[in-house]
């Protein structure tokens, strides 16, 4: 038997997010699966979505060129747009959609040999998060400047939130409105809300919606939502038990002790599977579906669960690291992290692809990838 540590990616809640993304806010919806589709495999994940993706987005142009050469034939728009004349002849001929967000870029498109009204731009407005896109006062120039390169057949008019997950601040509002009075009277479709925005804004909801992070049924800002499913269960099993008596340490640096007799289950994941390395005793995980928690240090390929109260547990009991029982947002928050970092770091443990809901899958025969 091989290690059984596994990244399952059930594709059938990645296509249920996506559509309920879309639903909840209305018009078309970018799948936003730059970093691998955070961590899932981008190819699979963009396979699973094909028929009912409107567009894809990935951060630059390797990313869209795995998707091409995999046989992806949806729209896919560069949230980075390019870095080169030469990147952007090859995101024409590949039909890449471009986002344009400083005047260097635009100056590539007044360069490149491109056929007249061939490419599709959408133009990113900076609106008070101050990272990437053109100054608000600064937006009808750009868009006069790139349409005039008349290599443009549309121009998309796009913004990025930075603080939508929090219902409290005002901030969103305020990009809402700057974005919303720079861009009056320049045509085009407009794009405002990540997941965050899309869930918590409905006053951002426009033409395109670009979710991320809620296709993989996790939240923005790492709450538990109902309605999402989660997409990656990160498993693995049982590979030893032992017996420690109180004042007995477990683990490098010995920083939790037993007060008690305990069972301990040595599990056959670590750090260097993308287990965050900050998680601290306590934080949940589920055994054979029964939360219980970690305890002692994470170490490279290994950690150690408790498993006293749950006699039935021994060798080749099924751990659940995340995934339904135990939501991974759950264990970034216990770990200091965020959800979004947890599953773009899995890594070494094989994925599988399975179209039936992860927790009917057993732990020692792993069903075979259909993608
Ligand atoms: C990554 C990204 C998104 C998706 O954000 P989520 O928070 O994951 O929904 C949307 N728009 C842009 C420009 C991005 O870079």
């Amino acid at each position: 038997m091989t290690r059984p540590t596994r990244a399952l990616i059930d594709l059938e809640a990645l296509r249920a997010n996506y559509r309920l993304a879309r639903r909840i806010h209305g018009g078309r919806a970018v799948a936003v699966i730059k970093a691998n589709a955070y961590g899932h495999g981008a190819l699979a994940c963009a396979r699973a979505l094909a028929e009912d993706a409107d567009a894809f987005a990935v951060a630059f142009l390797d990313e869209a060129r795995e998707l091409r050469e995999g046989g992806v034939r949806n729209p896919i728009l560069l949230l980075e747009g390019v870095f080169s004349g030469a990147e952007l002849e090859l995101a024409s001929e590949l039909g890449l959609w471009l986002v344009v967000h400083h005047d260097e870029q635009i100056r590539m498109v007044e360069q490149a040999r491109l056929l007249p009204r061939s490419l599709t731009a959408w133009l990113k407005i900076e609106s008070g998060m101050h990272r990437a896109g053109f100054d608000s006062a600064d937006a009808a120039r750009a868009y006069r400047r790139l349409d005039a390169t008349g290599k443009v057949r549309a121009i998309t008019l796009m913004t990025h939130f930075a603080r939508a997950e929090e219902l409290r601040s005002s901030m969103t509002t305020e990009q809402i409105e700057r974005f919303d009075m720079e861009t009056r009277g320049l045509p085009g479709e407009r794009s405002l809300c990540n997941s965050a925005g899309l869930l918590n804004w409905p006053q951002a909801r426009r033409d395109w919606a670009r979710p991320g992070i809620m296709l993989y049924g996790i939240a923005p800002d790492d709450s538990v939502l109902t309605g999402l499913q989660p997409v990656m269960t990160f498993r693995s099993c049982i590979c030893a038990v032992r017996t420690v008596q109180p004042g007995d340490a477990i683990g490098y640096g010995a920083t939790f002790v037993a007060d008690k007799p305990m069972r301990i289950g040595l599990v056959c994941a670590g750090y260097a599977d993308g287990y965050p390395q900050t998680a601290p005793s306590g934080t949940p995980v589920a055994v054979d579906g029964q939360r219980t928690s970690l305890v002692g240090r994470v170490s490279m390929d290994l950690l150690m669960v408790d498993i006293t109260d749950l006699p039935s547990a021994r060798i080749g009991s099924e751990v659940e690291l995340w995934g339904r029982h135990v939501h991974v947002s759950e264990v970034a928050k216990a770990s200091g992290r965020i959800g979004y970092e947890l599953v773009c770091n899995v890594k070494r443990a094989p994925f599988e692809y399975v179209d039936v809901p992860a927790s009917r899958v057993s732990c020692m025969r792993v069903e075979s990838a259909t993608a």
